[in-house]
């Protein structure tokens, strides 16, 4: 495996056992109870972020030196380390944290955990806009994401292979663009060939999807009526 892989794979336990924290938090803490722990976990999921901007900035600091290094020769290595160190520097992108790929896996459509407790809230996803404290105090069930889109998923297909879940459109599109070479979108997942005949319908998760959005569309006329 190499060092790459064994990231990937890390990554991706680490970002299961902060959902299964998440879960916890929702299954057994009251309101007040769960502010706090909600403000850890964001913490922890923040540092988990920075440590993924990090690496990636590295990497292409690195791309940017091992192209330099190609055209030049004999170069020494305070040189190179030098080289490295100012193409970090020249590399000004920060973390936005809930936009972070980690962050979207972890909170699964809800874009800031402490943002949640506003009523009223504007999701990035205008599918719906409006979240109730309960999403997280109480098992209420959270839509997933689209990897790709990062829309609620409408019509979800899972993998049987990494049993992650997409949207059918997007994955099928998706696996069509890269040719037989589609790695799962899910960062930190470790399936490195998804194929269309990996894909079968999830018709448990179909109905509880299909619930939600009905919900959803109810109360955007009750809200309606209100305006
Ligand atoms: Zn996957």
């Amino acid at each position: 495996m190499t060092l790459q892989e064994r990231r990937e794979q890390y990554l991706e336990r680490c970002i299961e056992s902060l959902k299964s924290w998440k879960d916890l938090i929702a299954e057994h803490l009251d309101d007040d109870d769960s502010t706090p722990e909600l403000l850890k976990l964001k913490e922890t999921t923040k540092g988990y972020c920075d440590l993924d901007h990090d690496y990636k900035k590295s990497l292409r600091a690195l791309e940017q030196v091992e192209e330099l290094l190609d055209k030049t020769e004999g170069r020494s290595g305070d040189e190179v380390e030098q080289l490295y160190k100012e193409k970090l520097k020249e590399d000004s992108t920060t973390v936005e944290y809930t936009d972070s790929d980690i962050w979207q896996n972890v909170f699964e459509g809800i874009t800031d955990v402490m943002e949640v407790k506003q009523k009223k809230k504007k999701l990035r996803d205008n599918q719906f806009d409006e979240l109730e404290d309960s999403m997280f105090c109480s098992n209420v069930f959270t839509p997933p994401v689209d990897p790709i889109s990062k829309a609620v998923i409408r019509e979800p297909v899972r993998s049987k292979k990494c049993k992650h879940v997409y949207e059918r459109s997007m994955i099928i599109d998706y696996i069509k663009q890269q040719k037989r070479k589609a790695k799962c979108p899910y960062i930190g997942c470790s399936n490195r060939l998804l194929q269309v005949t990996d894909l079968v319908d999830d018709s448990n998760l179909q109905s509880q999807i299909t619930q939600y959005l009905e919900a959803q569309d109810s109360e955007d006329e009750d809200t309606e009526e209100d305006d």
